[in-house]
């Protein structure tokens, strides 16, 4: 098969795919990194590659979009009313994948923190304040 992607236009390409380097995941490492935190993206060899790690607190932090993670209660993920039978198990394994990370990551000692994408949109600072404190207790 012919690949005509630049290398470039090619991990622009995937990072669209798994939704790396979104606007909230952003807004998040600006934050961390204004509050002075030291970290890491896209660990590859922790489990769910977590969108940012946190080496010296032990946390890994996902940000997740509400609609592809399926955040429960909130308006932004709203059940697909067409082509159910293609988008429910897809969001069901997204959900199930999720989980199954966390589970994986706990017991290597990582802490889990998930940050959803309307958290960020509706009031980043209560985010920033809320990282704070968690990585406060580490
Ligand atoms: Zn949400």
């Amino acid at each position: 098969m012919v690949d005509r992607l630049t290398p470039e236009a090619r991990s622009r390409n995937m990072a669209a795919i798994r939704g790396k380097d979104t606007a909230p995941e952003l807004a998040v490492r600006r934050m961390l990194h204004a509050m002075g935190y030291r970290f890491r993206l896209h660990r590859r060899d922790l489990p769910g590659c977590p969108d940012i790690v946190l080496p010296r607190h032990g946390e890994a932090i996902f940000v997740h979009g509400c609609f592809w993670h399926q955040h429960k209660g909130c308006a932004h993920a709203p059940r697909p009313a067409s082509r159910t039978s293609y988008w429910l198990p897809k969001l069901a394994a997204n959900v199930a994948r999720d989980e199954c990370n966390q589970r994986e990551l706990r017991p290597l000692g990582w802490g889990v923190i998930v940050v959803w994408e309307c958290q960020v949109r509706r009031d980043a600072s209560a985010v920033a304040r809320c990282l704070q404190r968690l990585l406060a207790t580490d």
